[in-house]
Formats: C-alpha cells, structure tokens, sequence
C-alpha cells in the first residue's frame, strides 16, 4: 500500500459515506487527517475510530460554502497539524428534480456546495501548498458529471463543472509540484443513494459490467493512490471508479 507517512490531509464530507471511508484510508496509509462537515458530533465519530485504530484526526466543522470560515480552517490546520498535503473536496449534495419543475434554490444549492464549496477549499490550500511545493488535490466528481443525468441537471452541471475546475487548477499548479485530479464514482451505497427504490437500484446494477454497486471503500483507495509520492506523474484526470459503468 502507498505510505503517506508524515503527510496531512483535509478531508471535506468527512462524516458518513465515502469521505469517511477516505478519511480511515489516508490515516491508514498513514496521513494526519483533519476533517471538515457541518456536523461535529458525526465528525468526532470519525475521529474517535481514527484515534481506535491508532491514527491522528482532528475535527473542524466548517461549512464550505462559507468562502471566510473555509480560509480561516485551513490556516488553523495548516498552523495546528504541521503543514497540509493532501485536500480531498469530497462534500456533496443533491436536490434532484426534472428541469421544468427546478426551482432557483435547487438549482442552485448543489453548485453552492459541489462546486463553489470544493473552489473555496482549493484556493485556500494552493498558498500553503505552493510555499512547500507539494501538493496533492483530488475532487471527488461523478460519472453523472461525465454522462448528464435526467433528473439531475444541477447536480450533474456541478460535478462537470469540478471537472472543468480540475482540469484548470492543474494547469496552472503544476510548476509548483502539486497535481489536481478528480475520481468519479458510479453508484455507491451511501445515505445520498438510500432513497432510491429498489427498482432503480437493480436497474443500476444490471448496467454494472462488475455486476454489483460500489460501496465508499471501492472508492477509498482511488484517492489514496492519487494522494501519493508515486501519482506524481498524473494530473488533470479524471479516474471513474465505476464497475466498468461508463467506458
Ligand atoms: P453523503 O450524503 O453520505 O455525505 C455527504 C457529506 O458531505 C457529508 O459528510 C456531509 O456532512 C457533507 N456536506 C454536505 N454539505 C456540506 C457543506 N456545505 N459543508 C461541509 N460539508 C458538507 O454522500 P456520499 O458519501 O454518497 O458522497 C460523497 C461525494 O461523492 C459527494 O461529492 C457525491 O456527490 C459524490 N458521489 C457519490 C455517489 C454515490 O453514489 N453515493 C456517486 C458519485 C459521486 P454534513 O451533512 O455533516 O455537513
């Protein structure tokens, strides 16, 4: 497995699914994680499971829209765990509905948190990261983003827009050692899945070559590899972890 011993990641969405599942990787793996939602008591769980397995974490709820609270948590990190290394923009949401009955506010809340959130974690890590010139920044997008999706047109955009980001953010890092890419999962079993009926999950499996849906442990060890030394040589990518869904 790759060693990110001595590193220190910011893991946003970091309480449930599969920013949970990222963040017990990278501390695997050896990083310090430092993990951001809006929820404390969700994240101190995490925390506590790092802190049981014999890992360091240390909890900052943040919400990342917030452009000023984002800054202010990624100069406390960066000051209170030594450095930072490694950001996985993994937060996310949905508000699904057809177009003709999207409101403004749904429209626009997964590009608010999807993308406009994973830009403010982005600019506030690029000034530490190119001061040590090393870095490693991986958003987590969607085969949705790559696909569109009816029902989901705001959330696809937002997810085609963080690859847009991607692409961009690596240009323009990449003489300062830090590579930017992102991971696509297919469906993965999650609280942001669990409403779907049973007829759309057997849907969704039988158009998975793999023949099953992906948990966020399928996911986890994408960002791992891409977080270390040896994914030096990659970016502006976008890796789908998919069941061989869309190729
Ligand atoms: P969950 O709904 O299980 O978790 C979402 C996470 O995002 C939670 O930790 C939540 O924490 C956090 N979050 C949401 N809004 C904010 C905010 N404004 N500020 C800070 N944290 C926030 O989702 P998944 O684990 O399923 O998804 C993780 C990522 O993977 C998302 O970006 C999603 O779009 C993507 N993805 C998921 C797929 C799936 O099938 N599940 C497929 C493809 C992509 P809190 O509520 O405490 O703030």
């Amino acid at each position: 497995m790759f060693q990110l011993k001595d590193k220190v990641a910011l893991v946003t969405g970091a309480s449930r699914g599969i920013g949970r599942a990222i963040s017990l990787a990278l501390s695997a793996a050896g990083a310090a994680v430092a993990l951001i939602s809006r929820t404390k008591d969700m994240l101190a769980e995490v925390q506590a499971e790092i802190t049981r397995r014999g890992g360091r974490a240390e909890v900052y709820p943040c919400d990342i829209q917030d452009a000023v609270k984002v800054a202010e948590t990624v100069k406390a990190v960066a000051l209170e765990m030594g450095g930072l290394h490694i950001l996985v923009n993994n937060a996310g949401v949905t508000r699904d509905n057809l177009i003709m009955r999207m409101s403004a506010a749904d429209w626009a809340a997964p590009l608010n948190t999807n993308l406009t959130g994973a830009f403010n974690c982005l600019k506030a890590v690029t000034r530490p990261m190119m001061k040590q010139r090393w870095g490693r920044i991986i958003n987590i997008t969607s085969v949705v983003g790559v696909t569109g999706n009816a029902g989901q047109a705001n959330y696809a955009a937002s997810k085609a827009g963080l690859i847009g980001l991607t692409k961009s953010a690596a240009k323009e890092l990449a003489s300062r050692g830090i590579t930017v890419n992102a991971v696509a999962p297919g469906y993965i079993t999650t609280d942001m899945t669990a409403g779907l009926t049973e007829e759309i999950k057997l849907k969704m499996t039988e158009s998975i070559p793999l023949g099953r849906l992906g948990t966020p442990d399928d996911i986890a060890p994408a960002v791992v590899f891409l977080a270390s030394e040896e994914a030096g040589y990659i970016s502006g990518q976008t890796l789908l972890v998919d069941g061989g869904m869309v190729m």
